[in-house]
């Protein structure tokens, strides 16, 4: 898909002449790579024309970067698909949240339930799970096994057929607990549709959830939309979640999910395990539908703000792959120095969301004081180190002794390391490119 997009932008500005019929053409491109990607045909329409009413033919053939301007208003505008206009309601700590999911059968339900409870449980909040699905067997023992793995609450039934029943008593017990973030797992496509909906509209009235999240299967295809839309329509979703995001599919039904809901996506799911589970972040899921290499606005921002002289060793050490944990400790040093490279991880998926949330630069800032203070108790082999397995308990002891700090956040620090470098290490083999090449894309 990738290709056949900068094939189309490469073949567009070796045209000597931009005139109507080479955008169309070029457009027309496109429109079949969105396609694939699985973004929905009346979406592409709608793009196609707004880019038309966007791009200036007179700017085009005035020899300015066509590439460029196209690319870029194809990245607006699908980033302003994305955008729902609002935010969904967010769960407040310490405050009690109620939380539906729903979705087909296989969508993925369960296991986010899992991720969401645990991601916020790391964050200090108290999570509980309720499994109020009885139709499938053996779903009660599936949450069950989830939850017990990672230390969360639940609540379920292996003889009570009632969802509504058990969502209701779950909900209660867990208000009783003070849990602050209640979950409510509900059941897939089962019996009939039109069952399936009034169940969840059962369970959705009789719990009041305070958000509804609509849980999808990234390689759903075209059928995103009605899908969403028929969810949409029973119960009031007020969030997406996308799962699946590691396997092939570009995951442009994202896009569908969010115009037939009028919610915005929240997190994406990477992986079968708990932790596989990111925060999400409009630019780098556009960059990667279109194809454009998550890495191209990376780079170039890596030639706006990075000094000139570090340039190409850090390029190097991005070229290969090896993310070690001197390079994140130097990396810091640059976030803290120079600030606005700090817009330079804004261009990573999962790095800006996750570490320096926005609007909080200064708890941000702290955090990575924080860390390189451990750092700094560390030796040059584990710095230098690209075996995971290097850094044992005994490591991470001496580690938290030698900076005064509690072995939980040496723990802490290593966890992010794992992250960025899992982030960092699709770099690998990246070609990389001059700066003259580089404002040519
Ligand atoms: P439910 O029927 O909606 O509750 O779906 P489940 O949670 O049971 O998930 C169905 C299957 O999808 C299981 O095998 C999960 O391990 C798998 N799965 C869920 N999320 C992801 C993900 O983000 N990536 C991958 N690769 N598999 C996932
Ligand atoms: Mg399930």
């Amino acid at each position: 898909l990738g290709g056949s997009i900068s094939r189309a932008l490469q073949q567009m500005s070796n045209a000597t002449i931009i005139d109507e019929k080479v955008l169309n053409e070029c457009l027309n491109e496109i429109t079949r790579a969105l396609l694939q990607s699985d973004v929905q045909f009346k979406l592409v329409r709608d793009m196609q024309t707004n880019i038309k009413k966007i791009v200036n033919l007179d700017d085009l053939a005035a020899g300015h970067n066509k590439r460029k301007i196209i690319q870029q208003a194809i990245f607006n505008e699908l980033c302003k698909i994305l955008d729902p206009g609002k935010p969904s309601f967010t769960p407040k700590k310490g405050k009690t949240s109620v939380v539906m999911f729903v979705g087909l059968q296989g969508s993925g339900k369960t296991t986010t339930c899992t991720k969401y409870a645990y991601y916020h449980q790391k964050k200090g909040w108290r999570p509980a799970l309720v499994c109020a699905d009885t139709f499938r067997a053996g779903a009660f023992d599936q949450l069950k096994q989830n939850a017990t793995k990672a230390k969360i609450p639940f609540y379920g039934s292996y003889t009570e057929s009632d969802p509504v029943k058990i969502a209701v008593e779950g909900v209660e017990r867990f208000k009783k607990e003070s849990c602050d973030l209640i979950i409510v797992d509900t059941s897939g496509r089962h019996k009939q549709e039109a069952a399936l909906f009034e169940e969840m509209r059962q369970v959705s009235e009789a719990t009041k959830p305070d958000l509804v999240i609509f849980v999808m299967d990234s390689s759903i295809g075209q059928a995103a939309f009605d899908q969403a839309q028929a969810f949409k329509q029973s119960v009031s979703v007020g969030a997406v979640i996308v799962t699946k995001m590691d396997g092939h599919a570009k995951g442009g039904g994202a896009l569908s999910a969010v115009a037939a809901t009028k919610s915005p996506v929240i997190f994406i799911g990477t992986g079968e395990h708990m932790d596989e589970f990111e925060v999400f972040d409009v630019k780098p899921f556009v960059s990667r539908l279109l194809g454009m290499g998550d890495w191209s606005g990376f780079m170039d921002k890596i030639h706006e703000v990075v000094p000139m002289d570090q340039q190409p060793e850090l390029l190097q050490k991005l070229s290969e792959g090896n993310f070690t944990l001197r390079i994140m400790y130097e990396q810091f040093q640059n976030i803290l120095k120079m600030g606005p490279i700090s817009q330079v991880f804004s261009m990573l998926p999962g790095f800006s969301a996750e570490l320096m949330p926005k609007g909080r630069e200064k708890e941000s800032s702290a955090k990575i004081k924080r860390y390189m203070t451990m750092m700094d108790s560390m030796t040059n082999e584990e710095l230098d180190s690209t075996n995971p397995k290097l850094m044992n308990e005994s490591r991470m002891r001496r580690i938290a002794r030698g900076s005064g700090r509690q072995v939980g956040e040496v723990m802490e620090m290593l966890e992010e390391y794992k992250r960025l470098a899992k982030v960092w290490g699709k770099m690998k083999g990246l070609k990389i490119p001059k700066k003259g090449e580089m404002s040519a894309l």
